[in-house]
């Protein structure tokens, strides 16, 4: 089965900013003119979230977001930060079913299959996922839905109590709601008043089409007011592993004919580290810190100086190498801490680009990477210009991946 996503993100949101205006964070906000859809929620937009939700679901081959007027830069921006793949942008309608068939046409014809959801819906998961996909094995059309909870009471015109409806039959619709394509597409023409069509269901049940209510034991609320943001904070923040420290240290005696090397960056000396490696105790320290903090062992677990491979490595690959199996695991580092302990040469003119140096390999902002220089006084192997020492600290948290 192979279909096609299409995340409705072209409506204004206009309860959202109703919502930002009768609260206080309004003044903490930027957004009053933007959509909700590029609010922060824990760090990053709402919809990066959303777009995260259906990263490598191998179902789905194609991306096309339907974005607000004016909006088409930032979405396109956030694509390359984000690193998604395979995303198409249009430009959304007045309305959602507007914006879902201008982003319909865009869709590859070849995909039997479309998928509809809600820019703000960004904990739709796996297993919801594959209730719908399951489903689609004898159903045309199918949607993702929960039953109702509180008792629903239907009013008269004068506001009193109509009716109690019974609950056992009625589902609150979510998204995504899935559909095969030639049936969408041919839903907009029969459909009397199409464009203000609420929902993907509404459509295609014109067509006497029956849509299967797919159940899930998930929770894949729509982030409609401020106060849904902070139920959604919190409910990532409560999920999150805590954030870890790990620290490293590392020491290099200092000989002759070797180069000086610190953070990657050659200093010009008559000394050097000796090591079975370029001999960077700056970046072994770092190095080390992150497998403290990831609880994966140290450096020599990883690159051991028995192993020819390794001669005269340059330490920015085994903190590459080290980084990116940090990454796979999730982790990802916030801030480090670093401390240099070398008597000659002095440092102060070195310690800039020593940590713009160590900023771009750990691909942080400069102010993340702190460079201290110490000399130990005269004292020690450090003083005496024996050996160099650095010592590292670093913070990392595990991301969403
Ligand atoms: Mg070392």
């Amino acid at each position: 089965m192979r279909a096609s996503l299409i995340i409705a993100a072209g409506g204004s949101g206009s309860r959202f900013k109703k919502s930002l205006s009768s609260q206080s964070a309004r003044e903490t906000s930027p957004a009053g003119k933007i959509s909700k859809l590029f609010f922060p929620l824990h760090g990053k937009p709402l919809l990066a979230h959303t777009l995260a939700a259906f990263q490598r679901v191998p179902e789905i081959n194609e991306t096309v977001i339907a974005v607000p007027l004016g909006a088409e830069a930032v979405v396109k921006r956030l694509a390359k930060e984000q690193g998604w793949r395979g995303i198409k942008i249009v430009r959304g309608g007045k309305t959602r079913s507007e914006s879902v068939w201008k982003a319909l046409q865009k869709t590859d014809p070849k995909n039997s299959w479309v998928l509809v959801h809600d820019g703000a819906r960004p904990f739709v998961d796996r297993s919801a996922l594959d209730n719908l996909f399951e489903s689609s094995k004898n159903a045309d059309a199918m949607i993702l839905a929960r039953k109702v909870v509180p008792t629903i009471k239907e009013a008269a015109e004068d506001g009193a109590v109509k009716r109690t409806l019974d609950r056992n039959v009625l589902f609150e619709a979510e998204t995504p709601q899935m559909v095969k394509r030639d049936l969408l597409k041919r839903s907009y023409g029969t459909h009397p008043d199409a464009l203000n069509a609420t929902d993907e269901s509404s459509l295609v049940e014109t067509l006497g089409v029956k849509v299967k209510l797919v159940s899930h034991e998930g929770w894949n609320p729509k982030i409609t007011t401020v106060k849904d943001f902070e139920l959604a904070e919190a409910y990532l923040q409560k999920n999150e592993t805590p954030a870890r420290h790990g620290f490293g240290r590392d020491t290099h005696r200092l000989v002759a004919k070797r180069k000086m090397i610190l953070g990657g960056v050659r200093i010009p000396f008559e000394k050097g580290p000796l090591g079975h490696s370029d001999g960077d105790a700056l970046l072994h320290a770092v190095t080390d810190a992150i497998l403290g903090a990831i609880g994966a062992g140290d450096i020599g677990d990883w690159f051991s100086d028995r192993d020819p491979k390794f001669k005269n490595i340059a330490s920015s690959k085994i903190l590459k190498k080290v980084l990116e199996g940090a990454a796979k695991q999730g982790w990802k580092v916030l801030h480090v801490d670093t401390v240099i302990i070398l008597e000659r040469p002095k440092l102060g003119a070195y310690k800039k680009i020593i940590r713009d140096n160590l900023a771009k390999l750990l691909q942080l902002p400069q102010d993340a990477v702190s460079i201290k220089a110490k000399t130990a006084e005269g004292l020690g192997p450090e003083g005496e210009g024996l050996a160099v020492t650095c010592e590292a600290l670093v913070n990392m948290k595990k991301v969403s991946i």
